[in-house]
């Protein structure tokens, strides 16, 4: 692994899920693909993604697109007009770090309060209220798995609720699940019993799933057309995207079903680093994602990260004094041991 990175060969590479590289079955789906030309009359492994998505995910139509983000920006042009009001969760990742595209959309990004990723539903009703705003509110995106609370899941029955307060005003949803399969195998049930609950859903082919790229869009079929057309303007048409579909394809197929090996290397790391580094606060995960407050320590997680970086484990300064560490297919349980005996070292000042 790391073959086609700046990183040492032996980095225990914990900054991201995206850092997965494609898998044997990939390179050998992306050999051989049917291709066509996307952009004019569709690629026939793209349809193919697009279709087998949508069907996984209990929706009409699929729509293929370079990244998560662009899908979101896709669907947050076509579902609210300009002025309309988007609402998100405040740590989200629509609201965090995709409100910029406010440039292109002219929509107004609002923030709701609230715990775990998930808004608070006081709030959000209030923020529903027609009477105390001018502004129409056309859209409410959640986040499942949450990346920024720690890839905390939104159960079932709080996505339902979300969904019947947002059509009880006249609002669509959509579902940012950029890592979505991770939320439906910790609560074990079917994607679509999540997607059920949103009129939009985004997934994210290259995070756990491994792909090298890409992201589909589920959606009614009477939003495919619109969400097409819009991706063309981005710029995010592309020809033998088949190339891309492929390796999607096999993610789509094949690797959901491992996801909770990854939930299980990162419920090991948090067990490790609260037993041997104690002055370090660790979450306990519900699927791949594990915070550490290094506050505790008297180093921020700048410092922490640069150190852990020089004993080949790399992990993500998230905020101040947290790090985030992200397990995925190429960590396995010694990589986790061996991880761990690096943070207690550098808690002990060794
Ligand atoms: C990674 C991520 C995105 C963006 O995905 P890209 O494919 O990198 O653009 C969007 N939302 C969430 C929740 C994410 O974790």
């Amino acid at each position: 692994m790391n073959q086609n990175t700046n990183v040492p060969n032996h980095a225990i590479d914990l900054r991201s899920d995206t850092v997965t590289l494609p898998t044997a079955d990939m390179y050998e789906a992306i050999a051989t693909a049917r291709l066509g030309d996307d952009g004019l009359d569709a690629d026939p492994t793209a349809r193919e993604l697009e279709a087998a998505t949508a069907e996984l995910l209990g929706k009409e139509d699929g729509v293929y697109f370079p990244s998560c983000t662009m899908a979101n920006l896709a669907t947050i042009m076509v579902q609210a007009a300009r002025h309309d009001i988007v609402l998100a969760q405040e740590d989200s990742h629509i609201y965090g770090a995709e409100r910029g595209g406010a440039v292109l959309t002219g929509a107004f990004y609002q923030p709701i309060r609230g715990e775990c990723g998930a808004m608070d539903l006081d709030l959000l009703s209030d923020a529903l209220d027609s009477r105390r705003s001018k502004l129409r509110t056309a859209l409410v995106c959640l986040e499942n798995t949450h990346n920024s609370a720690g890839g905390t899941v939104l159960p079932v029955e709080y996505m339902r609720d979300v969904a019947a307060l947002a059509r009880a005003a006249g609002a669509a949803v959509h579902l940012d699940g950029a890592r979505m399969f991770n939320a439906a195998a910790y609560l074990g049930v079917p994607a679509s019993a999540l997607a059920e609950h949103a009129d939009t859903v985004a997934v994210c082919l290259s995070k756990g799933l491994g792909a090298p790229m890409g992201a589909v869009l589920a959606c009614p079929a009477a939003l495919a057309g619109r969400i097409r057309t819009m991706r063309r303007a981005l710029g995010g048409g592309q020809r033998q995207v088949g190339i891309a579909a492929a390796a999607g394809l096999v993610a789509i197929r094949s690797m959901v079903a491992r996801l909770g090996e990854d939930h299980e290397t990162a419920a090991r790391l948090s067990a490790q680093l609260r037993e041997q580094a104690p002055a370090l606060r660790v979450s306990v995960p519900q699927t791949n994602i594990v915070m550490v407050d290094t506050s505790q320590t008297g180093r921020p997680a700048q410092q922490w990260a640069a150190d852990l970086a020089q004993s080949g484990v790399l992990v993500r300064p998230w905020s101040r004094n947290v790090l985030r560490c992200v397990t995925h297919r190429h960590i396995v349980s010694t990589d986790v041991d061996q991880a761990c005996q690096v943070f207690a070292a550098l808690a002990q000042g060794r």
